[in-house]
Parts: C-alpha cells; structure tokens; sequence
C-alpha cells in the first residue's frame, strides 16, 4: 500500500506548490499540481487546454468533470504507486466525494491532509510578488474569492474525518519546512481512524475480533479527550484490536441501533454483539483494562 499520500491544502499564494515541490524531491513521488497541468495544456493547446482557458484566465475553478477525468488518467500512471502530493486538488466538496470514490475503487488509503493556514493579509501581497504574466490584480482577488467560496468547506469536510495537520504558512519557507518534516514521523504513527461507511462497519462487526467504537461528535468537547486515548489503543492493540472511530450524526442508524443516547460512549464489540460500553471520559488505563478484559 502507498504510504506517503498527502492532499496539501490552502489558500493561493500558501506556499503550497513550492513545500510540495520540494518533499515531493525527497521523498521520490510526483508531485501533482492540477494548476500547472491546466497551465501546460493551456500553453499546448491541447482539447482539455481549450476547455479550460477561459476559466483560469478568469481565476474561476475548471469544471469538476474535466479536472476530475484528469486525475483519474493521471492516477493511472505507473509512478503512482508509492504515493503522492495533491497540489491545488480536490478544490471543492464535489471533488473531494468523487476523489474518496476513485481511492475506494483503486484500493488506496486515504490521504493526510496538510492545511496551510496563512494571514489573509500576507496572501495578496504574496501573490501580487509572485504574479504569473497572465494574472491581473482581479483574478487574483477573484481567485481568493473562490477559494473562500468553494475550498473552505473542505477544510470542514477532512477535519470530520480527523486526518488534517495544520501547518502555520503565514512564517517563512525554511520555517514551513522544518514542520512539514515532521510529517514523516506522523507518516508512521497508527490512529485509530473513523468509520466513513456502513458496509465497512458490518463487515468490521461480524469479525470475531474485538471490535473498539468510540462514539464521537464534532461538538462534544470531552470528545476530543476519548480520542487521543483511542490513538493509543490503536497504536498498542492495533494488530490485535480493531479500534474505531464513529461519528454519531453522520451514523444515526448505527446509534439508534446500538442505542448511543450521548457521547463519549466507548463500545467493546465481538462477532455483533455488544459486550460493555463506557460512558464518559476515563483514565487510559480503563480502557486499557477493558480491551484486555475482552480480547
Ligand atoms: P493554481 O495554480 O492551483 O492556483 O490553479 C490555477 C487555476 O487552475 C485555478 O485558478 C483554476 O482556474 C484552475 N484549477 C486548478 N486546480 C483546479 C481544480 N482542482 N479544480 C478546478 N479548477 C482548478
């Protein structure tokens, strides 16, 4: 399985094309930046070139179909396989649904996602010093326009499904670099990641293995107490122990079924049965306790 697969995701004029370009070198996977293919087929005149023109000029996105068939050619390709960096894709929620199908259907694991969060003041002078000889000062407010517009979502969207790092991009590029490098060690890190499909959840729950829910919401605060402690039970069991994460809105089905009536709530599972849930916050060494008392 590809490791180092990574969405890099931010504002025009972040830094994201020239941090991509530079661990893209290291670690030996392509760097893929739909901008600059758009760019090339522009230049080259090619059909999806024409298609696109008018829409780059004018600093607005390229239709989702067209950018969508691009990366499914690009996915395609052999150099693909030991992972990867999204420059400037997904852009919008219709992307980003349609990129999560394309990687179920290639069997790839998700991507990390790299947020780079820049002062919105830093970004117009950034992108005025860096101006390509076709941007006007109007695409450029435009282009920030649409990013507000269409890509903040995303943002939202990969947060729910807990695989964003944040890196500070308002500081300079040596900076930025230095914690990007941290993302090699994030690389190798086991976190007990959420349940995105309920087919996947059957699947999980006929297993005679323990199964571990924690039963989470993006507004419980004690929530984000419970999940670090099931990180580390992934890390310590993961070979052992299916640990998961379930976001109870997304899954109301799920929770009505095993009656979750709040969270945190912490279910132990064997073969779809439930064998103990524990409310509430505890000390790691109770979950600990738990899993050792079911495994
Ligand atoms: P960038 O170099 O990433 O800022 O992209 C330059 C321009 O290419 C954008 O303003 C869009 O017109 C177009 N573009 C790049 N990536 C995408 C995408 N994923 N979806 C739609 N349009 C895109």
């Amino acid at each position: 399985m590809a490791s180092k697969q990574f969405i890099f995701l931010g504002p025009p004029g972040a830094g994201k094309g020239t941090q991509a370009a530079t661990l893209a070198a290291r670690w030996q996977v392509p760097h893929i930046s739909t901008g600059d293919i758009l760019r090339g087929a522009i230049t080259a005149q090619t059909p999806l070139g024409t298609q696109a023109k008018a829409c780059v000029d004018a600093g607005e996105l390229v239709d989702d179909e067209l950018v969508l068939d691009l990366m499914r050619d690009r996915f395609a390709q052999s150099d693909m396989e030991n992972g990867w960096i999204l420059d400037g894709f997904p852009r919008s929620l219709a992307q980003a649904e349609a990129f999560d199908h394309l990687l179920k259907t290639l069997k790839l694991a998700r991507p990390k996602v790299v947020y780079f969060k820049v002062m919105t003041g830093l970004l117009i002078d950034r992108l005025l010093g860096m101006k390509r000889p076709d941007d006007t000062v109007a695409t450029i407010r435009r282009r920030l326009a649409v990013y507000q517009e269409e890509t903040t979502p995303l943002l939202e969207y990969y947060q729910q499904q807990d695989c964003v790092t944040t890196v500070n991009a308002s500081l300079g590029l040596a900076e930025v670099a230095n914690a990007l490098r941290q993302l090699e060690h994030a690389e190798v890190s086991v976190t007990a990641s959420f349940i995105t499909d309920e087919a996947e959840f059957e699947g999980l729950l006929a297993q005679a293995q323990l199964l571990v829910v924690d039963c989470t919401a993006t507004w419980c605060g004690p929530c984000k107490l419970v999940a670090p402690m099931m990180d580390r039970l992934a890390a310590e069991y993961g070979d052992r122990v299916n640990v998961f994460k379930l976001d109870v809105d997304a899954h109301k089905a799920v929770a009505t079924r095993f009656k979750v009536k709040g969270v945190p709530l912490v279910m132990f599972l064997k073969e779809g049965e439930l064998l103990e849930s524990m409310a509430g916050v505890k000390p790691y060494p109770v979950f600990q306790a738990a899993v050792a008392r079911w495994m």
